[in-house]
């Protein structure tokens, strides 16, 4: 509720009220096992105050895990996303286009582009990911948690590249 207000209010919710919303996320028994994080921490900030909460409650973060992508493709994954407004699936333009122009193969639903997916936007946050996050695979390097990940492959390979690294067996990544 407290986050709400936030956001409400248009403002961005501080960094130690997320935090304290994943501690006590991750403090339920079905996090006991481990968690992975997506998006978070990206700034050195958060990284450092997420670590020493981390600290204060006996874990720890294992891995990272970096997905490494050329720019240009990154431009474009973003650029030529396409979700079906009926069932959700998303395709993409260049990438893993739908067999008919903006109909979804699998339920025949028409396809949009979410209104901040444009090549303008999509160039302004990764402009924001190399000020603010990029910095981090240094940071996590020299800590010897960062395992890179050539994210530009098949998404199944790349899921099994993520399972393998993080020493996840298959039946146990489906649960
Ligand atoms: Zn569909």
């Amino acid at each position: 509720m407290l986050a709400k207000s936030y956001m409400d209010r248009g403002e961005l919710v501080p960094d130690a009220l997320v935090i304290l919303m994943i501690i006590e996320r991750i403090s339920q028994k079905d996090c006991a096992d481990g968690v992975i994080f997506d998006g978070f921490p990206r700034t050195r900030d958060q990284a450092l105050a997420l670590e020493r909460e981390l600290r204060e409650h006996g874990r720890k973060i294992d891995y990272v895990l970096y997905l490494r992508v050329p720019d240009d493709v990154l431009l474009r994954r973003i650029a030529g996303r396409q979700t079906c407004k009926t069932c959700g699936y998303i395709y993409n333009i260049y990438y893993f286009p739908s067999k008919r122009p903006d109909v979804c193969d699998h339920c025949g639903g028409k396809l949009y582009q979410r209104s901040d997916d444009t090549l303008e936007t999509a160039r302004h946050r990764l402009q924001v990911y190399f000020a603010q996050t990029r910095p981090l695979i240094e940071y996590y390097s020299g800590h010897g948690t960062l395992i890179e990940i050539d994210g530009q492959r098949e998404i199944s390979l790349v899921t099994e590249a993520m399972t393998l690294a993080l020493g996840i067996h298959g039946s146990d990544a489906e649960k």
